[in-house]
Order: structure tokens, then sequence, then C-alpha cells
């Protein structure tokens, strides 16, 4: 279990889901001990950013971090790209504030990724163990980190919306699960919210291209949804971006009620605080847990509509 690297440099482009603009990225290798770092190239020669709790800016809508007046926003799908493929090293060139949205999921950074190839390092991974539960509460929702064997994910949602409604997602994270399960769920958005923010200039590049837009009593999408719980197979996805805020990959159960970005970084917040919470263990060998999955897996609802059911 050794620390991760990209071969070579990988590049895409797209629009910023803020600006509407277009953006360009490239994803460099990077030594053992980077982390995941970003590079904000239209800035000059500005301090590299880490995507790291201690540089986190803004949670509301997305994820931001920021240094010294220089920001990187929507960094929670190409962060959990790495930590779902097992990434530890990445310098991320950019030319705009913000990541590009793509097609509002993760499943674009991993077709990147997969024109290169993941390259072992000699320096071994060092995991953030949870060694006691931490939790926090907030408007009615709650996250918290247990000690567990793996890296769990359980994720409940609860909107009021007929459309959405309750729904419940639990994965142990490793890459076919993320590959399988997690990548290609979209951003999701009412279209009255959508509305809103774009009477207000927000929002500029949000189209039915990037996100799952729901009016009153429907998807709006012409496509449908890529599976019936498209929505907390979502948030699953943020969740697991944000916890890499971390700075390694965090080995315990995360747990979430009506979360959302800003309860995902606080926890990280919360854990890190707390010394007696947490211990670095180096390359302890994950357990798999493939046989809990396919067991869950069965209970999942099958794709009810939609074209796009792999
Ligand atoms: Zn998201």
């Amino acid at each position: 279990m050794h620390q991760t690297t990209l071969r070579d440099r990988v590049v895409v482009s797209g629009i910023g889901v803020h600006s509407g603009k277009p953006v360009a990225m490239s994803l460099n290798p990077a030594e053992a001990d980077t982390g995941i770092v970003f590079h904000r190239i239209d800035a000059g020669a500005g301090e590299p950013i880490h995507a790291r709790i201690d540089r986190l800016h803004a949670t509301d809508s997305c994820t931001t971090v920021a240094l010294n007046g220089l920001s990187v926003a929507t960094i929670e799908h190409l962060l959990a790209t790495f930590n779902g493929l097992g990434i530890d090293n990445v310098l991320v060139e950019i030319d705009a504030a913000e990541v590009p949205m793509m097609d509002g999921s993760a499943a674009a950074f991993v077709d990147l990724i997969d024109q290169t190839e993941i390259v072992t390092l000699t320096a071994p991974r060092r995991f953030i163990k949870v060694l006691k539960p931490v939790r926090i509460e907030h408007a009615g929702g709650f996250a918290e980190l247990l000690p567990f064997e793996s890296r769990r994910f359980e994720i409940d949602i609860d909107f009021e919306s007929p459309l959405i409604g309750r729904q419940a997602f639990v994965v142990d994270l490793d890459a076919t699960v993320f590959r399988r399960d997690l990548a290609r769920a979209r951003t999701f958005g009412f279209l009255k919210d959508v509305e809103f923010y774009w009477s207000r200039g927000l929002a500029l590049g949000s189209s039915l291209d990037n996100t799952v837009v729901l009016g009153d009593d429907k998807v709006i999408n012409p496509e449908g949804l890529r599976f019936a719980d498209e929505f907390v197979r979502h948030k699953t996805l943020d969740a697991v971006g944000d916890l890499a805020l971390a700075g390694a990959p965090i080995l315990g159960a995360y747990r979430s009620y009506r979360g959302g970005h800003r309860m995902n970084a606080k926890i990280v917040e919360t854990l890190l605080a707390d010394s007696d919470a947490w211990t670095f263990v180096e390359a302890a060998s994950v357990p798999k847990r493939d046989v809990l999955h396919d067991q869950m897996a069965v209970r999942l609802p099958a794709a009810a509509f939609g074209p796009d059911k792999s």
C-alpha cells in the first residue's frame, strides 16, 4: 500500500458552473507527500493551494479552497475522483477560479485519468484512522465519523420534494465501487432555485447538460435519471470529495443525515481538532468487503428510467 500519482500529464477543458466561462485544467504527476495541490496558472507564480481543510474557504453550494486571495471552487467532484480511485498526489494546473463542471458528475475526470495510468511511488500511504466517534448536528441533520475497518460512507438524504424524498446509500469505498456506483451520479437542483440564481447572475454555467433539474412534479432533463437513486449517490460522491480535505484517506465510517458540503467539511475539522479521535496508520491493509457490498447491491433499487443504466 504505497502512495500513487499519475504517469503523465492529462488535459481537459469545460466551463465553470458559476461563471459560465471556459476553463482549462491539467492533472500532473507529483511527488510523494505532495497531496492534491492546485496552481492557478492564470495568476502567475502564485503559491500552490492545497486541497486541505486548512485552505477551506467556502462550502455554499460547492467546496472552495483559497490562499492569499486566490481561490478554486467546485473542487469536490475532482477530489472525489482522486479519493475514490486511490490517487494521492496530483498537481492540478487551472486557468480560472473553478474546476470545470463537465456533466455535473465525476465521470469525465475518471475518463481523463484513464487516458494515463496510476503509478505507485515508494513512499507508504498513510491513512487517518478514526479512534473514537465524533459528531456534529446542524438544522435537523447530523454527521459523524465512527471507528471502522474500511472506508464506509452511509449517506441519508431527506427532501420535502416527493421527486427525491428519503434516500439512503451505503458503500465501502474502493475504486471499483467508485467507478460503478458513484462517479456517474450528477449534481441536481430545483428549477425555482436555478431561476433565482440566474436572476442574480449566479450559476451562469448551469444547464441541463450538467445538472439534473427538478421541476414541480418531474425531472426536466429529457434523458431522465442515470440511477433511480441518483440524488443520494451524488451526495455520496460529494462526501467522498469533501472528506478528502482531511489530506489523507480516512479509515472509518462516515454517516450523515441531511448533510452537505458544510457538514462534510465540518466533520473533518472536528475530527482533526481532537487528537484523541484519530491517528495516522501507515499502509494498513484495508480489508475488502466485497461480499457485504454485493449483498447490499442486491437490495438497491434498479435504475427506474433513463436510457443510461450501466
Ligand atoms: Zn456535487
